[in-house]
């Protein structure tokens, strides 16, 4: 009998294993203290992986698998992994033990070390998913992610011409996808699922697992299972897609996910393969070219076959180091209202809000509204890092952290991005609309009411002088900071070190 292992975010229908069916083979799925606990989650993203588990499972026995999958009450002999694997492996009987490479180097180590210590044959499988090996940051042009991708895109064959080079002449659309989302552009409604996952929920509160946000355990909105992936897949490219480049950067109140596709979760569970998704956009827009213009397609690919596969080599070189770097020294502890979203920075209070409601947020309002404010604010990248983790429903730690660490919060010094994602009011003014309901002035840069977004920027840009003055990047702020008056730096810092000293009011 061979015990093979499949994680929660292995939910991987394509695998090679499961080509054949053998008598002699045992999967084994197991919900896990260890999992709903390592970090507090969002209620909606515990149930959506514990859905999509259990109907992996239960597809999996359908296709004619032996499958051994233990609920939260089954497993609770056995709260982490080594120990459920030892009496699972005495259970069966078993005289091998396979796993597929776990993405997140908490769990990678942990079996590697518990395996190491078996005397019976184990064997480590790749987890077939991702475009890139783990150690891609060595094999591919990693300076840039923008090197990266193109690498990708040459070698995937996506958007190419048949010379090889990118259609339309160039690898990047980006300049394009900068609207701010105008009044009257219709925004679609949002593709949810009504998933009933009452018994779930009831077994959540039954063992006291304490989770964050809301949920509506009689219509969980998250894709569960293969099919309403793929049905998340067609409705953003009928719908999003023909102006998911345009709008991406846009901010807007009237719409929780605007033109965002909302996959990640299934890719991030793998019950969708990112190939995939790339091909069937790209096969999409040929289809439809009067209607999606390139600057479209190319903005949604670059993110899946750029920024995911570039992130994921970053965290796999960089691992276990990388989580604890802190390139600017950041000390400060979360303020409270990221946990209820109670502020009266219209920006900040919507992003929260929204994330508490739904377990999502997209990601500019992730970058440049909350990440922008806990960079601004000098917040603790661990602080941050614990937030991101569990808010989000398609938050894992390989994925989450070189984005909130790196890109967000700057704290790898520059290996995500070449400067930090940092800006005043201006920048979300010009993308959102939520200035004008707002209690703060936009336009002020000083004084108790001014926003601030503005005076934190430049108390930023003054105290990272040292670590910052070089970077070309930021030549242009440095000169204006040393265009303006003393008398106004010193009005803008000390309206600064108010609002640090009292953020929690803010
Ligand atoms: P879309 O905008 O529709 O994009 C399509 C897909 O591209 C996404 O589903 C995702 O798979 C991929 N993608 C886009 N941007 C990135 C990126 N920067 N890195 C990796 N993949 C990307 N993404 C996660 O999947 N999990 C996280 O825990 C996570 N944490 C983040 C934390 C911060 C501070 C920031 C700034 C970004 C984070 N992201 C994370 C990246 C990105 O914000 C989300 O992937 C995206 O918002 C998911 O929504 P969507 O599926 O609607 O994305
Ligand atoms: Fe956000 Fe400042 Fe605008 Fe208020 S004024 S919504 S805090 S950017």
């Amino acid at each position: 009998m061979e015990l093979r292992l499949i994680l929660g975010d292995q939910l991987n229908a394509g695998h090679s294993w499961f080509h054949t069916q053998d008598p002699a083979v045992c999967y084994l799925m197991a919900e896990l203290r260890q999992e709903t606990d390592y970090c507090r989650h969002h209620r909606q993203k515990v149930l959506a992986f514990f859905a999509a588990m259990r109907a992996f499972a239960a597809a999996l026995t359908k296709a004619g698998h032996r499958v051994c999958y233990l609920t939260l009450d089954e497993s609770a002999p056995w709260p982490d992994l080594p120990s459920l694997l030892a009496a699972q492996l005495e259970a069966h009987q078993a005289d091998r033990f396979a796993w597929q490479s776990p993405d997140e180097w908490r769990l990678a180590s942990q079996l590697t070390q518990w395996a190491s210590g078996l005397a019976i044959p184990t064997a480590e499988v790749d987890s077939e998913h991702f475009l890139t090996p783990r150690d891609g940051w060595r094999r591919y042009p990693h300076s840039r992610m923008e090197f990266f991708y193109r690498a990708l895109r040459k070698q995937y064959r996506v958007l190419l011409d048949e010379r090889g080079q990118p259609l339309g002449g160039r690898w990047n659309f980006d300049a394009e996808n900068r609207a701010k989302l105008p009044a009257s552009q219709p925004i679609p409604a949002p593709l949810t699922f009504a998933n009933e996952v009452s018994d779930i929920d009831a077994m959540l509160t039954r063992h006291g697992v304490a989770t964050i946000g809301s949920a509506d355990a009689d219509a969980l909105p998250w894709p569960v299972t293969r099919r309403q992936s793929r049905a998340l897949l067609e409705h953003f490219l009928a719908h999003c897609l023909p102006h998911f480049g345009r709008y991406q950067d846009a901010l807007s109140e009237r719409g929780w996910s605007l033109f965002h596709s909302r996959l990640s979760f299934s890719m991030n569970s793998k019950m969708l393969h990112p190939l995939e998704v790339i091909r069937a956009a790209q096969a999409h827009w040929q289809a439809n070219q009067a209607t999606i213009s390139l600057a479209q397609v190319e903005g949604f690919i670059r993110q899946i076959l750029g920024w995911r596969e570039f992130v994921r080599a970053l965290y796999w070189e960089k691992m276990p180091e990388y989580r604890r770097t802190n390139f600017l020294g950041a000390e400060r502890p979360l303020p409270g209202f990221f946990w209820n979203g109670e502020t009266s920075m219209a920006c900040v209070r919507h992003a929260i809000r929204q994330s508490l409601e739904h377990g999502y947020a997209h990601h500019i309002q992730r970058l440049m509204v909350t990440g922008n404010f806990a960079l601004l604010a000098g917040i603790h990248p661990d602080e941050v890092d614990t937030w991101y983790l569990g808010i989000y429903v398609d938050a894992i730690e390989w994925v989450e952290l070189p984005n909130t660490r790196g890109m967000s919060q700057f704290a790898d010094g520059g290996l995500m991005g070449s400067k930090p994602y940092a800006s005043s009011g201006a920048y979300l003014e010009r993308m959102g609309h939520y200035c004008k309901g707002c209690h703060y002035q936009v336009k002020a840069r000083s004084g108790p009411d001014s926003c601030p977004f503005n005076s934190l920027y430049w108390h930023f840009i003054w105290r990272n002088r040292d670590k910052l003055g070089n970077n070309p990047r930021l030549a242009l702020p440095y000169a204006n900071w040393d265009g303006q008056t003393t008398e106004q730096q010193q009005a803008i810092l000390t309206t600064a070190e108010h609002h640090l000293l009292h953020l929690e009011r803010l």
